[in-house]
């Protein structure tokens, strides 16, 4: 790292538990994040200012007034534009160091199993359990890291998975894809303005964790946030031997 670096990561390098090694392991880390929404946005702004090497965000929509009040990449004067667009405008303004690489397109198929095989750790940050199951499968198939995040209303929760892990539960464990659907569309709910920023943070600071090889990663754990009453519940969860996704990996 060069001086400059060295003043921008500072007060990571004076973590002891980071120092100049683990600022050198994220500066080395390639993360891909799983939409441009909610969630999406504290975490791209987290990982690029916390000096990520290589940032792949992909989003398919383009920004909608109804997006600002909770979608912070993105500012008045990008509504219309491409979220991806939006996103590499605000994160170089951040910082120019982390190599952008914007995918304009709903990530689903081959493209999303490459991309996935080609980071170093997932967050999901979508909104549609198709891709969250899309997802899960391809970092159960290339034993990538999965953080995964959701967040409505007021209710918030968050996980990571990681199949590197014997005792690991995958996505599919928990939420069993062939389970009877009682989802509602996201697009049509309400949500608390910080709710997607508190859950969309802490997606970031398990990527951090993660990719510096410091603290506990939150595996085998889904935490539950209700932010009206603003209380957390922690849940263990266990890997389902008869898991169709992750059983005979
Ligand atoms: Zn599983």
């Amino acid at each position: 790292m060069n001086d400059e670096q060295l003043l921008r990561y500072s007060r990571h390098i004076l973590l002891p538990e980071f120092g100049v090694e683990g600022q050198e392991k994220l500066r080395a880390s390639r993360a891909l994040i799983i939409g441009a929404g909610g969630l999406g946005s504290p975490a791209a702004l987290y990982l690029a200012a916390a000096g990520i090497g290589s940032l792949t965000l992909a989003d398919g929509d383009a920004v909608d007034l109804t997006n600002l009040q909770r979608q912070i990449l993105h500012a008045t004067a990008s509504i219309g534009q491409p979220k991806v667009a939006s996103a590499r405008e605000t994160l170089a303004r951040l910082n120019p160091e982390v190599a952008f690489v914007p995918v304009e397109a709903k990530l689903h198929g081959a493209a999303l199993d490459d991309l996935v095989q080609h980071a170093d750790v997932v967050l999901d940050c979508s909104d549609n359990f198709p891709t969250r199951h899309a997802a899960n499968r391809a970092c159960v198939k290339h034993q990538r890291p999965l953080v995964s995040g959701a967040g409505v209303r007021f209710d918030g929760q968050i996980s990571v998975f990681d199949l590197r892990r014997e005792d690991s539960p995958c996505y599919n464990c928990l939420f069993p894809e062939d389970a009877p659907a009682e989802e509602e569309r996201c697009a049509v709910l309400g949500v608390f303005a910080p709710l997607t920023g508190i859950i969309g943070a802490m997606q970031a600071a398990e990527a951090l964790k993660l990719l510096a090889v410091i603290g506990e990663p939150l595996c085998g754990r889904l935490l539950l946030l209700d932010a009206l009453g603003m209380e957390w519940r922690s849940i263990r969860i266990r890997r389902d031997p008869a898991c169709r996704i992750c059983a005979n990996r």
